[in-house]
């Protein structure tokens, strides 16, 4: 728990957010500020500032649960015919803002390549 991380805040409910997937490890919410019609963040409960600081840790397989919520969570929504998009934005570059790991998934719209 990091005490000024506000998704650590939303894992632990002391911030209200309705949760649109909950196990023991990982949570998912509605993005706050959607940039497709279905918007989803996919966090570990457990603080990770990102991806590679979460596999430098040995917690792997906690990466295969939090893609397999994330697909499950694309079926829920009808989006499997479709298609969809994950994405996990890292640093500067990758135009990370939240410094909490997070799996941006996106559908219900056709999505541009290559990203801006
Ligand atoms: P990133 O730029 O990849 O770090 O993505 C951070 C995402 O978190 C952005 O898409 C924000 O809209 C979203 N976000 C920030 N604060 C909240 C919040 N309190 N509840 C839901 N989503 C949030
Ligand atoms: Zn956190």
């Amino acid at each position: 728990m990091d005490a000024d991380c506000i998704f650590c805040k939303i894992a632990n409910r002391s911030i209200p957010a309705p949760l649109v997937f909950e196990s023991p490890d990982v949570v998912a919410f509605q993005d706050i500020n959607p940039q497709a019609p279905q918007h989803v963040l996919i966090i570990p409960r457990e603080h990770y500032a990102n991806v590679g600081e979460l596999a430098r840790s040995g917690q792997q397989a906690l990466l295969g649960k939090i893609l397999s919520a994330a697909t499950e969570i694309a079926t829920k929504l009808g989006l499997d015919a479709s298609g969809y998009r994950l994405v996990t934005n890292t640093g500067k570059d990758g135009g990370q803002t939240v410094k909490h790991l997070h799996v941006h998934l996106l559908g219900g719209r056709p999505l541009g390549w290559p990203p801006g």
